[in-house]
C-alpha cells in the first residue's frame, strides 16, 4: 500500500508502545572496562565468559586469546609492570580460575598491577554445596593471594567492582586484584537506560601520596654525610617511571648505583657510575645505601650477613609495612616514588655530599678489572662445540645491545643467570624475568604482554625446561603475528642434561629432558619462521634476521648437555645432599 492509499485514522491516537532496550551484565562489564580506559584483555574463553569476550572485542578492546590461563595472566601482569595500568586477565570458572590465579598471585608478590576477572558459579549454589557446574568458592580461594577481592552477584555492581579493582591494583603498593564475576551477574538483564546510569568516571584513580618532610630531611642528612654512598635500584623504581629523577640524583651527586635484575637499564648498565659488577663491594664497603623500590629480601641476603654491619639504609617505598622487614631502616621515606624523589631532590638543593673522592674511582677500577674477566669468560667459550651458554651469549650480547629498544624476556636457571649477567641494558623497563619468586613459566605470556602493551619487538631467551611451561602459547604469538623471537637454549634438561638416576632405573633422571628435541619444529606447526642452530655464526644470522623481520620466530639453540649447573647461581638454596648414616 503506498502512502496515497493509506487510510486515515480518525480514532484517538494511542501512545507508541515503549520496549526499552535491554542489556546483560556482560554488556555492562565490557562497557565498564572500556570506560576506565582498558585497551587489552588477556584470557581464555569458555562457560560463562565467552559472550562477554565477544562484547569486549566489540567495544574495540583487544582480546588476546591464549592456550593456557597462566600465560594470559603473565601477559596481563607484564602489561601492568610496563605501563602502570592494570593488565586484565579473564578466566573461566574452577580450573581456569586456578590456572590464572597463579599469575595473579605472582603479580601481587611482584607488585605488578593486574585484575583477574573470572567467571564463577552461582554463589547461592556454591554456598549450599549443591555440586553445581565447576563449583568452587573462588572468591575465598583468591582472597589471601590478592590485594583486594570483589564478588559481583548483581549486574548493577559490575562497574563499581571494575573501577574499585582498578584503583586497588594501582594504588599504594600495586598488586593483583580479583573479581568474582558470577554467572547470574553476567546473565542478568537490565534496561539499557538503567545500566547506562551505572557508569561514571572515577576521579583520581591513581592518587600518589607524598612522604612527610621530616622523613625526607632525615634521609638527606644521612645521604649527604655518607663517606661511601650507593643507590640500590629495584623494579619498583622502574615501574614508577622515575627515570629522569634517578638520573639527576645519581649524576648531580655522583652516587654509584646497583640495579636489581628488572631495574637494569633504568640507568645504563655500563654507565660510569654503574656498580653492577661491584655488588659484593657495595654490600661490604658502602656506609649508606639508598634503597629505591627494592626489597631487602632473599635476593639481597635480607640486608644482613655480607652487608656492612654499620650500614645505614635509606629506603624509599610506597608501602609502610616494607620498612624494617629484615633490618632496621635508618631513614624510611614512605610515599609515591616520584613525589619522594622530588622532595629529596629539592631538599638536596644547595647541599654538599661528604663522600670520599676515592670511593667512586675505586669502584670504577674494580669494574674495569671485572669487565676484563667477563670478556675473558666469553672469549674462552667462543669456540666450544657444541655451544655452551656463554658461547651463545657471546653471540647474542652485541646483537641485543645494539638493539636497545627490544624488550628482553628471560627465564630459566643458568639461562636466566647468565643472560642477566651477559646482556647490558640501556633503557628502562626493557627486561622482564622470573622476578621475586624466581618462578619458571612466565616466558610466552610475558613476551606476548610486552609486545601487545608496547608494540615493541621482544626477544625471549628461554631455558629448554622453562620454555616447556608455556611453549604452547608460542601459537598465540603466531596467531596474533607479534614481533616476538623466542630463543631456546637446549641443554637437554633442568639445569643440564647429564643427570644420572641414582637407582638402576631405565627412566630418565629427574632433571633430564631431551637434548635431541627439535623445538624449531614446534614453531613450524604454527607457521613461524624457525631456525635450528648449532654454530655461533648460525645463531648470529638467525637472531639478526629475526629481529629485523618483526615476525614470530623460534630459534632452537643446540647447547652441550653438560652446559649449566644445578640451580644456576642459587645452588646454595638446595638442602644439603642425602648422607648415608652408618649406625
Ligand atoms: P626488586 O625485586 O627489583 O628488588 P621488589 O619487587 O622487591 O624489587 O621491590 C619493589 C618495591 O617497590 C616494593 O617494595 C614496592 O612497594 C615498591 N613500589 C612499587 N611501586 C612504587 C611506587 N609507585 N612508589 C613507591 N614505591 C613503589
Ligand atoms: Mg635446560
Amino acid at each position: 500500500m503506498n502512502s496515497q492509499t493509506k487510510p486515515t485514522c480518525n480514532c484517538q491516537s494511542k501512545p507508541e508502545p515503549h520496549f526499552p532496550e535491554q542489556v546483560t551484565g556482560m554488556y555492562i562489564l565490557a562497557k565498564a572496562l572500556k570506560n576506565v580506559g582498558i585497551e587489552n584483555v588477556y584470557g581464555l574463553v569458555g562457560i560463562p565468559i565467552t559472550e562477554a569476550a565477544y562484547l569486549i572485542q566489540g567495544e574495540g578492546i583487544r582480546f588476546v586469546g591464549f592456550r593456557h590461563e597462566q600465560q594470559a595472566g603473565m601477559a596481563a601482569a607484564t602489561e601492568g609492570f610496563l605501563t602502570g595500568k592494570p593488565g586484565i586477565l579473564m578466566t573461566v570458572s574452577s580450573l581456569g580460575f586456578l590456572n590464572g590465579l597463579t599469575a595473579t598471585a605472582n603479580a601481587t608478590v611482584n607488585c605488578y598491577p593486574m585484575i583477574q576477572i573470572s567467571g564463577a558459579s552461582d554463589t547461592a549454589m556454591v554456598d549450599m554445596n549443591m555440586g553445581t557446574y565447576e563449583q568452587l568458592d573462588q572468591f575465598n580461594t583468591a582472597k589471601p593471594l590478592v590485594k583486594a577481592a570483589f564478588r559481583c552477584t548483581y549486574a548493577k555492581d559490575i562497574p563499581s567492582a571494575v573501577y574499585r579493582a582498578y584503583r586497588a591494583a594501582v594504588s599504594g603498593r600495586p598488586g593483583g586484584v580479583y573479581i568474582d564475576m558470577t554467572t547470574p551477574a553476567l546473565g542478568e538483564i537490565m534496561n539499557r537506560e538503567d545500566a547506562d546510569k551505572l557508569f561514571y568516571t572515577p576521579v583520581d584513580i591513581y592518587s600518589p601520596v607524598a612522604p612527610n618532610q621530616a622523613s625526607v630531611d632525615r634521609a638527606v642528612e644521612i645521604l649527604t654525610s655518607a663517606k661511601h654512598p650507593a643507590i640500590l635500584l629495584g623494579k619498583g623504581a622502574a615501574y614508577a617511571k622515575t627515570d629522569n629523577k634517578i638520573k639527576t640524583l645519581v649524576e648531580k651527586y655522583n652516587i654509584p648505583y646497583l640495579p636489581m635484575s628488572m631495574a637494569k637499564g633504568l640507568l645504563p648498565d655500563d654507565g660510569p657510575l654503574s656498580a653492577l659488577s661491584c655488588r659484593s663491594t657495595i654490600m661490604e664497603k658502602a656506609d649508606v645505601v639508598m634503597v629505591i623500590g627494592a626489597r631487602l629480601n632473599w635476593m639481597l641476603s635480607f640486608g644482613k650477613g655480607k652487608w656492612n654491619p654499620e650500614m645505614k639504609f635509606i629506603q624509599l617505598d610506597v608501602e609502610p609495612q616494607e620498612i624494617d622487614v629484615n633490618v632496621p631502616i635508618a631513614a624510611p621515606v614512605v610515599g609515591d616514588m616520584n613525589l619522594s624523589l622530588d622532595a629529596i631532590l629539592s631538599a638536596l638543593e644547595g647541599k654538599k655530599m661528604s663522600a670520599d673522592a676515592a670511593w667512586v674511582t675505586s669502584l670504577q677500577e674494580e669494574a674495569k678489572v671485572k669487565n676484563v674477566k667477563f670478556a675473558a669468560r666469553i672469549s674462552e667459550a667462543k669456540d666450544m662445540m657444541p655451544m655452551h651458554h656463554w658461547t651463545a651469549l657471546g653471540v647474542i650480547k652485541p646483537i641485543l645491545e645494539s638493539n636497545p629498544d627490544v624488550i628482553l624476556v628471560n627465564e630459566g636457571a643458568n639461562t636466566l643467570d647468565d643472560t642477566r649477567d651477559a646482556i647490558n641494558m640501556s633503557l628502562p623497563r626493557h627486561r622482564v624475568d622470573c622476578a621475586t619468586w624466581a618462578i619458571m613459566g612466565m616466558g610466552m605470556g610475558s613476551a606476548i604482554g610486552a609486545a601487545v602493551a608496547t608494540g615493541k619487538s621482544v626477544v625471549a631467551i628461554e631455558g629448554d625446561s622453562a620454555f616447556g611451561f608455556s611453549g604452547m602459547d608460542f601459537s598465540t604469538i603466531c596467531r596474533f603475528n607479534l614481533p616476538v623471537t623466542v630463543v631456546i637454549f637446549n641443554n637437554g634438561g633442568i639445569y643440564n642434561g647429564i643427570g644420572e638416576p641414582l637407582d638402576k632405573t631405565t627412566d630418565p633422571a629427574p632433571t633430564t629432558l631431551d637434548i635431541r628435541a627439535r623445538y624449531d619444529k614446534l614453531g613450524d606447526a604454527f607457521g613461524a619462521t624457525t631456525y635450528y642452530v648449532q654454530k655461533p655464526e648460525e645463531l648470529s644470522e638467525a637472531l639478526k634476521a629475526a629481529i629485523a623481520s618483526k615476525k614470530p620466530t623460534l630459534i632452537d639453540v643446540q647447547l652441550a648437555a653438560d652446559s649449566g649447573k644445578e640451580s644456576g647461581h642459587i645452588g646454595y638454596l638446595n638442602p644439603a645432599p642425602l648422607q648415608t648414616i652408618v649406625v
